[in-house]
Protein backbone atom coordinates (compact mmCIF):
# COMPACT_ATOMS: atom_id res chain seq x y z
CA UNK A 1 0.00 0.00 0.00
CA UNK A 2 1.80 3.49 -0.88
CA UNK A 3 0.86 6.08 1.18
CA UNK A 4 2.26 10.02 1.33
CA UNK A 5 1.31 13.58 1.37
CA UNK A 6 0.69 16.47 -0.61
CA UNK A 7 4.09 18.61 0.10
CA UNK A 8 5.61 21.53 -0.81
CA UNK A 9 7.61 21.80 -3.99
CA UNK A 10 11.08 22.98 -3.49
CA UNK A 11 12.59 19.47 -2.23
CA UNK A 12 9.47 16.46 -2.23
CA UNK A 13 11.78 13.86 -1.48
CA UNK A 14 13.03 15.40 1.28
CA UNK A 15 9.31 16.25 2.38
CA UNK A 16 8.72 12.53 1.91
CA UNK A 17 11.67 11.23 4.17
CA UNK A 18 10.50 13.59 6.85
CA UNK A 19 7.08 12.18 6.82
CA UNK A 20 8.04 8.48 5.97
CA UNK A 21 6.06 8.81 2.59
CA UNK A 22 6.88 6.48 -0.43
CA UNK A 23 4.35 8.95 -2.63
CA UNK A 24 4.46 12.64 -2.57
CA UNK A 25 1.93 15.13 -5.05
CA UNK A 26 3.29 18.79 -5.36
CA UNK A 27 2.25 21.60 -7.86
CA UNK A 28 4.70 21.84 -10.49
CA UNK A 29 4.08 25.65 -10.72
CA UNK A 30 1.91 28.67 -8.54
CA UNK A 31 -1.70 26.70 -8.02
CA UNK A 32 -3.70 30.20 -8.31
CA UNK A 33 -1.45 31.31 -11.41
CA UNK A 34 -1.39 30.38 -15.47
CA UNK A 35 2.21 30.46 -15.53
CA UNK A 36 3.52 27.27 -17.15
CA UNK A 37 5.92 24.87 -15.13
CA UNK A 38 9.46 25.73 -15.24
CA UNK A 39 12.34 22.63 -15.73
CA UNK A 40 13.30 21.31 -12.38
CA UNK A 41 17.16 20.62 -11.94
CA UNK A 42 15.73 17.46 -9.54
CA UNK A 43 14.07 15.76 -12.43
CA UNK A 44 16.53 13.36 -12.98
CA UNK A 45 16.50 12.58 -9.18
CA UNK A 46 12.14 12.81 -8.74
CA UNK A 47 12.28 9.94 -11.93
CA UNK A 48 14.76 7.90 -10.21
CA UNK A 49 13.33 7.90 -6.98
CA UNK A 50 11.91 5.26 -5.04
CA UNK A 51 8.77 7.47 -3.78
CA UNK A 52 6.22 7.59 -6.22
CA UNK A 53 5.17 11.19 -7.55
CA UNK A 54 2.22 12.38 -8.18
CA UNK A 55 1.57 16.09 -10.00
CA UNK A 56 -1.45 18.62 -8.79
CA UNK A 57 -2.74 20.66 -11.40
CA UNK A 58 -3.25 24.47 -10.97
CA UNK A 59 -6.67 25.37 -9.36
CA UNK A 60 -7.27 27.74 -12.22
CA UNK A 61 -8.03 25.14 -14.70
CA UNK A 62 -11.36 24.91 -15.49
CA UNK A 63 -11.68 23.17 -19.15
CA UNK A 64 -15.47 22.88 -19.04
CA UNK A 65 -16.23 26.20 -18.55
CA UNK A 66 -18.02 28.03 -21.59
CA UNK A 67 -15.81 31.38 -21.09
CA UNK A 68 -13.22 31.00 -23.77
CA UNK A 69 -10.78 33.07 -21.95
CA UNK A 70 -10.61 30.66 -18.56
CA UNK A 71 -11.13 27.34 -21.16
CA UNK A 72 -8.38 28.00 -24.24
CA UNK A 73 -5.77 28.30 -21.57
CA UNK A 74 -6.97 25.97 -19.13
CA UNK A 75 -6.07 23.14 -22.34
CA UNK A 76 -2.99 24.78 -22.93
CA UNK A 77 -1.54 25.04 -18.99
CA UNK A 78 -3.12 21.04 -18.23
CA UNK A 79 -0.58 19.88 -21.86
CA UNK A 80 2.20 21.65 -20.30
CA UNK A 81 1.50 20.18 -16.83
CA UNK A 82 1.74 17.10 -18.51
CA UNK A 83 4.33 17.10 -20.27
CA UNK A 84 5.93 18.46 -17.61
CA UNK A 85 5.02 16.16 -15.26
CA UNK A 86 6.29 13.25 -17.67
CA UNK A 87 9.78 14.97 -17.09
CA UNK A 88 9.93 14.09 -13.35
CA UNK A 89 8.36 10.49 -13.55
CA UNK A 90 5.10 11.51 -12.65
CA UNK A 91 2.36 8.19 -12.32
CA UNK A 92 -0.73 10.87 -12.76
CA UNK A 93 -1.38 14.52 -13.17
CA UNK A 94 -4.80 15.33 -10.82
CA UNK A 95 -6.99 18.11 -12.30
CA UNK A 96 -10.07 19.23 -10.68
CA UNK A 97 -13.43 18.37 -12.11
CA UNK A 98 -14.73 21.83 -12.75
CA UNK A 99 -17.89 23.56 -13.60
CA UNK A 100 -19.87 25.75 -15.81
CA UNK A 101 -21.00 29.18 -15.15
CA UNK A 102 -24.74 29.66 -13.13
CA UNK A 103 -27.07 29.43 -16.22
CA UNK A 104 -25.04 27.72 -18.59
CA UNK A 105 -25.59 24.55 -19.89
CA UNK A 106 -23.63 21.50 -18.18
CA UNK A 107 -23.68 19.12 -21.04
CA UNK A 108 -21.79 21.96 -23.05
CA UNK A 109 -18.57 21.55 -20.08
CA UNK A 110 -19.02 17.62 -20.12
CA UNK A 111 -18.84 18.05 -23.79
CA UNK A 112 -15.74 20.39 -23.47
CA UNK A 113 -14.12 18.02 -21.20
CA UNK A 114 -14.59 15.20 -24.26
CA UNK A 115 -12.78 18.15 -26.56
CA UNK A 116 -10.12 18.72 -24.16
CA UNK A 117 -9.29 14.78 -24.53
CA UNK A 118 -9.83 14.61 -27.90
CA UNK A 119 -7.41 17.84 -29.17
CA UNK A 120 -4.54 16.06 -26.80
CA UNK A 121 -5.44 12.45 -28.68
CA UNK A 122 -4.51 14.60 -31.71
CA UNK A 123 -0.78 14.63 -30.92
CA UNK A 124 -0.65 11.27 -29.56
CA UNK A 125 -2.37 12.29 -26.19
CA UNK A 126 -1.71 13.21 -23.08
CA UNK A 127 2.40 12.99 -21.58
CA UNK A 128 1.26 11.98 -18.13
CA UNK A 129 -2.30 9.75 -16.85
CA UNK A 130 -4.52 12.52 -16.64
CA UNK A 131 -6.98 11.80 -13.09
CA UNK A 132 -9.85 14.11 -12.76
CA UNK A 133 -10.32 14.28 -8.91
CA UNK A 134 -14.12 14.86 -7.03
CA UNK A 135 -14.68 18.60 -6.16
CA UNK A 136 -16.72 19.87 -3.06
CA UNK A 137 -18.71 22.74 -3.99
CA UNK A 138 -20.94 24.49 -6.62
CA UNK A 139 -24.29 23.93 -8.03
CA UNK A 140 -22.69 23.67 -11.58
CA UNK A 141 -19.72 21.56 -10.82
CA UNK A 142 -18.78 18.32 -13.70
CA UNK A 143 -17.91 16.01 -10.77
CA UNK A 144 -19.23 17.04 -7.32
CA UNK A 145 -22.21 14.53 -7.85
CA UNK A 146 -22.68 11.44 -8.91
CA UNK A 147 -24.83 11.57 -11.53
CA UNK A 148 -22.88 14.47 -12.82
CA UNK A 149 -19.72 12.50 -12.59
CA UNK A 150 -21.92 9.48 -14.71
CA UNK A 151 -22.04 12.40 -17.38
CA UNK A 152 -18.69 13.17 -17.69
CA UNK A 153 -17.83 10.03 -18.22
CA UNK A 154 -20.26 8.98 -20.41
CA UNK A 155 -18.12 12.03 -22.42
CA UNK A 156 -14.70 11.03 -21.70
CA UNK A 157 -14.71 7.43 -20.66
CA UNK A 158 -13.55 6.21 -24.14
CA UNK A 159 -10.20 8.33 -23.70
CA UNK A 160 -9.09 5.77 -20.79
CA UNK A 161 -9.37 9.26 -18.41
CA UNK A 162 -8.06 8.16 -14.91
CA UNK A 163 -10.40 8.83 -12.01
CA UNK A 164 -9.01 10.68 -7.98
CA UNK A 165 -11.79 10.18 -5.51
CA UNK A 166 -11.00 12.99 -2.21
CA UNK A 167 -12.58 11.27 0.72
CA UNK A 168 -13.31 15.19 1.94
CA UNK A 169 -14.81 16.44 -1.29
CA UNK A 170 -17.25 13.56 -1.13
CA UNK A 171 -18.11 14.00 2.00
CA UNK A 172 -18.55 17.71 1.70
CA UNK A 173 -20.05 17.67 -1.92
CA UNK A 174 -22.78 15.53 -0.46
CA UNK A 175 -21.68 11.50 -1.24
CA UNK A 176 -21.76 9.46 1.26
CA UNK A 177 -18.84 7.30 1.50
CA UNK A 178 -20.58 4.32 2.20
CA UNK A 179 -20.03 2.29 -0.55
CA UNK A 180 -18.49 4.57 -2.32
CA UNK A 181 -15.97 2.99 -4.26
CA UNK A 182 -18.31 0.39 -5.81
CA UNK A 183 -20.10 3.52 -7.05
CA UNK A 184 -17.69 5.82 -8.02
CA UNK A 185 -15.87 1.90 -9.95
CA UNK A 186 -19.84 1.63 -11.66
CA UNK A 187 -19.03 4.66 -13.20
CA UNK A 188 -15.30 5.02 -13.88
CA UNK A 189 -14.32 1.56 -14.14
CA UNK A 190 -11.66 2.76 -12.08
CA UNK A 191 -9.61 4.77 -9.14
CA UNK A 192 -6.40 5.49 -9.24
CA UNK A 193 -5.32 7.78 -6.76
CA UNK A 194 -7.28 8.32 -2.94
CA UNK A 195 -6.93 12.00 -1.36
CA UNK A 196 -7.38 10.95 2.47
CA UNK A 197 -8.68 13.37 4.46
CA UNK A 198 -10.70 14.55 6.64
CA UNK A 199 -13.47 17.24 6.76
CA UNK A 200 -13.55 20.13 8.83
CA UNK A 201 -17.48 20.67 7.43
CA UNK A 202 -20.56 18.65 7.48
CA UNK A 203 -22.09 16.21 5.12
CA UNK A 204 -23.10 18.18 1.84
CA UNK A 205 -21.91 21.47 3.43
CA UNK A 206 -20.01 22.48 -0.42
CA UNK A 207 -16.94 23.16 1.58
CA UNK A 208 -13.68 22.49 1.01
CA UNK A 209 -11.44 22.63 4.16
CA UNK A 210 -9.08 20.02 4.68
CA UNK A 211 -8.74 18.27 8.36
CA UNK A 212 -6.30 15.73 9.54
CA UNK A 213 -7.96 12.10 9.82
CA UNK A 214 -9.79 11.85 12.90
CA UNK A 215 -10.22 15.46 13.38
CA UNK A 216 -13.00 16.59 11.30
CA UNK A 217 -16.47 15.48 10.26
CA UNK A 218 -15.76 11.86 8.65
CA UNK A 219 -15.10 8.82 10.67
CA UNK A 220 -12.09 7.60 10.05
CA UNK A 221 -12.67 4.36 9.80
CA UNK A 222 -15.10 5.14 6.62
CA UNK A 223 -11.99 6.31 5.42
CA UNK A 224 -10.01 3.47 6.28
CA UNK A 225 -12.93 1.15 4.39
CA UNK A 226 -12.70 3.59 1.16
CA UNK A 227 -9.31 2.78 0.75
CA UNK A 228 -9.00 -0.66 1.74
CA UNK A 229 -11.96 -1.21 -0.73
CA UNK A 230 -10.24 0.90 -3.36
CA UNK A 231 -6.74 -0.95 -3.64
CA UNK A 232 -5.03 2.47 -5.09
CA UNK A 233 -2.19 4.76 -3.75
CA UNK A 234 -3.17 7.41 -0.89
CA UNK A 235 -2.28 10.82 -0.92
CA UNK A 236 -3.49 13.09 2.41
CA UNK A 237 -3.66 16.65 1.51
CA UNK A 238 -3.90 17.36 5.78
CA UNK A 239 -2.47 20.17 7.59
CA UNK A 240 -0.10 20.43 10.23
CA UNK A 241 3.12 20.49 8.05
CA UNK A 242 5.07 17.60 8.33
CA UNK A 243 4.62 16.15 11.58
CA UNK A 244 0.38 16.28 11.15
CA UNK A 245 0.65 14.14 7.85
CA UNK A 246 3.58 12.05 8.84
CA UNK A 247 0.89 11.11 11.93
CA UNK A 248 -2.20 10.83 9.23
CA UNK A 249 0.08 8.07 6.91
CA UNK A 250 1.19 6.65 10.29
CA UNK A 251 -2.15 6.13 11.22
CA UNK A 252 -3.32 4.84 7.73
CA UNK A 253 -0.44 2.55 7.40
CA UNK A 254 -1.61 0.93 10.87
CA UNK A 255 -4.91 1.08 10.08
CA UNK A 256 -4.69 -0.63 6.44
CA UNK A 257 -2.54 -2.89 6.29
CA UNK A 258 -1.64 -3.65 9.93
CA UNK A 259 1.87 -2.12 9.96
CA UNK A 260 3.30 -0.48 13.13
CA UNK A 261 5.01 2.36 12.87
CA UNK A 262 6.30 4.78 15.22
CA UNK A 263 5.01 8.61 14.96
CA UNK A 264 1.01 7.49 15.58
CA UNK A 265 -1.24 8.91 17.07
CA UNK A 266 -2.53 5.75 18.93
CA UNK A 267 -5.91 6.18 17.96
CA UNK A 268 -8.57 3.24 18.95
ZN1 LIG B 1 -7.79 16.47 -3.21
Amino acid sequence: MRIGAHVDSADPLDEATLRQADTVQFFLADPQGWKPPEPRADADRLRAAEVDVYIHAPYVINVATLNNRIRIPSRKLLIEHANAAATVGARGLVVHGGHVNKGDDLAKGFDNWRKTFAYAAESGGFATPVLIENTAGGDNACARRFDSLARLWDAVGEYGVGFCLDTCHAHAGGEDLLDIVDRVKAITGRIDLIHANDSKDGFDSGRDRHDNLGQGNIDPDLVVAVIRAAGAPVVVETPGGAEGQRADIAYLRERVSGEQHAGGRGRA
